[in-house]
């Protein structure tokens, strides 16, 4: 099931590279392996799949410690400060940094490990009171902050959860508006801040967030089926 599943997701977002003239390289797909156990993350793995997205730390840092060595964890969910210390040496990439505080935390942490710490900016493009993640403008804020005083802090570009829909176009204004901002980040050369990745694209809609500039997709669901929350 899970292998099938793969080879959809691929196909489609082959086809959404092609629609837009993007080179299929260009895009990275997160299997969100998030609630599921480790029989069917190795089963995406026998696969080929190497990077997977989690949300909660302790179950990510549980997997990271039994799965292989050769798969990178990015950390997808809203943190608490307490959790960040558990981040450093165990996930490749943090997407969701919503706060100067949090960015701030994993700064003293990264600097107590010497260790320097990749993340994404998560913004909040459709303003949805349910959801994390800064407004433009404080975004921007944020990442002249963070270039000016968290030397173990590298961004690599913006991340967005758009609202649920059945209709993927909905959100199509959304992942446009994304990397419209992105592209206004870009232009101010800050230090430490490059724009390359554009985290956007989840099960219901990341053939069309891929069309509007996607690199990584996060795809849960259309990977590993429905979740059962315990
Ligand atoms: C769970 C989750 C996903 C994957 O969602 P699906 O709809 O199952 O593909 C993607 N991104 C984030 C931030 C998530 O929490």
């Amino acid at each position: 099931m899970i292998e099938e599943n793969l080879k959809v997701v691929h196909e489609n977002i082959r086809k959404a590279c092609i629609r837009s003239g993007r080179d299929v390289e260009d895009v990275t797909l997160i299997c969100v392996s998030k609630t599921k156990p480790n029989e069917d993350i190795l089963e995406a793995y026998r696969c080929g799949e190497r990077i997977m997205g989690e949300n909660k730390v302790q179950e990510m840092v549980a997997k990271y410690e039994t799965l292989p060595k050769d798969i990178q964890w990015h950390m997808i969910g809203h943190l608490q400060r307490n959790k960040v210390k558990y981040l450093i040496g165990t996930s490749a990439l943090i997407h969701s940094v919503d706060s100067i505080r949090l960015a701030n935390q994993i700064e003293l942490e990264a600097k107590k490990k010497n260790a320097v710490v990749d993340i994404l900016v998560q913004v909040n493009i459709s303003q949805e009171a349910t959801k994390f993640g800064l407004n433009q403008n404080e975004a921007i804020q944020m990442i002249h902050d963070i270039s000016r005083d968290c030397s173990h802090l590298r961004i690599h570009g913006l991340m967005t959860i758009p609202p649920y829909t059945e209709d993927a176009e909905t959100n199509r204004g959304y992942f446009r508006e994304l990397r419209e901002l992105s592209q206004q980040i870009e232009s101010l050369h800050l230090d430490n801040v490059s724009m390359k990745e554009l985290s956007m694209g989840m099960t219901g809609d990341y053939e069309v967030a891929v069309e509007e500039g996607a690199t990584l997709v996060r795809v849960g669901t259309g990977i590993f089926g429905n979740r059962v929350y315990i």
